[in-house]
C-alpha cells in the first residue's frame, strides 16, 4: 500500500510525538522516584577554609556560596530532581584543601549526576570588576557553561552592568574530575561594594539562585531534544525505507 504523502507527514508528526513527549514521560511515571535525575550543588569553601572576603562587609565567600546553594536546591526539587550537596553546614570536606576538594569529588561521582554546579564568589585586586562568570573544563562541559552564561547575561550581567561574558575554560581540579557535565559558577566579585551588597541581599539570591535554576533547565532541555529528534529520525528513516 503507497500512503499518500500527507499521510506520510501525520505519521511522521504523530512518531514525533510519541518520542518527545508520551515515551519519555510514561517512562520517567514507571520508573517513580527511583528515576529522578539527580544534580549535584556544591557550595565552594567552607569550614576552616572560608574562600574570599567581602570588602566592606568581611562577609565570608563559604557563607554566601552555601545560601545561595540552598536556594537553587528548593527550585530543583521543587521541579522534581532529586538533589546532593557537596556541603549543608559551615564544614570542610578534610583536613586539608586536597582531602576537601578529593572528598568533593568522590561524593559527585558516586551520585550517578546528570550534572554538577559548584557555587563560588569572586574576588578582584581591582574594585571595579563584577558580574557573573561561568567556567569549565571538559568538552563536555563547554555546552553546559556556555548555556548558564547565555541566560545569566539575558537575565542578570547586561540588565544590570551593560555587558555580557563569556563562559571561560577553567583549569579547576572539580571539574577536571567530574564525570558528569560540570560548571563552576562565579557569582560575583564581593572585591566590589556593589555586587557584594547584592550578593547580601536575600531576594538577589533568590533572583540569581532561580536564574542559574534555569540556565540548568535550558541545558537539560536542549540536550534532551537533540538526543530525542536524533531518535525520531532514525525511527521516521526506518518507516519510510
Ligand atoms: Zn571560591
Amino acid at each position: 500500500m503507497r500512503l499518500s504523502y500527507n499521510k506520510q507527514i501525520a505519521i511522521l508528526v504523530i512518531i514525533s510525538f510519541l518520542f518527545i513527549i508520551v515515551i519519555p514521560s510514561i517512562t520517567i511515571f514507571a520508573k517513580g522516584e527511583e528515576y529522578r535525575q539527580t544534580i549535584v550543588l556544591d557550595a565552594g569553601h567552607g569550614g576552616y577554609d572560608g574562600g574570599v572576603k567581602g570588602i566592606t562587609s568581611n562577609v565570608k565567600e563559604s557563607t554566601i556560596n552555601l545560601a545561595l546553594v540552598r536556594l537553587l536546591k528548593g527550585y530543583l526539587e521543587s521541579d522534581g530532581y532529586k538533589v546532593i550537596l557537596t556541603r549543608d553546614s559551615d564544614i570542610a570536606l578534610g583536613n586539608t584543601k586536597q582531602e576537601d576538594m578529593k572528598k568533593r569529588v568522590e561524593i559527585i561521582n558516586s551520585s550517578k549526576c546528570i550534572l554538577m554546579v559548584s557555587i563560588h564568589v569572586n574576588f578582584y585586586p581591582s574594585k571595579y570588576r563584577r558580574g557573573i562568570q561561568s567556567f569549565f573544563n571538559k568538552g563536555i562541559d563547554e555546552k553546559f557553561a556556555t548555556i548558564m552564561q547565555e541566560n545569566l547575561n539575558v537575565t542578570l550581567n547586561y540588565p544590570t552592568l551593560n555587558r555580557n561574558f563569556s563562559a571561560l575554560f577553567g583549569d579547576y581540579y572539580i571539574l577536571a574530575n567530574s564525570k558528569c557535565p560540570a560548571t563552576i559558577v562565579e557569582t560575583g566579585f564581593i572585591s566590589n561594594p556593589e555586587d557584594e551588597k547584592l550578593l547580601l541581599d536575600e531576594g538577589y539570591r533568590m533572583k540569581l539562585s532561580y536564574q542559574i535554576f534555569l540556565g540548568i533547565k535550558k541545558y537539560i532541555q536542549t540536550t534532551l531534544v537533540e538526543k530525542q529528534s536524533f531518535s525520531t529520525m532514525k525511527c521516521a528513516i526506518t518507516y519510510l525505507a
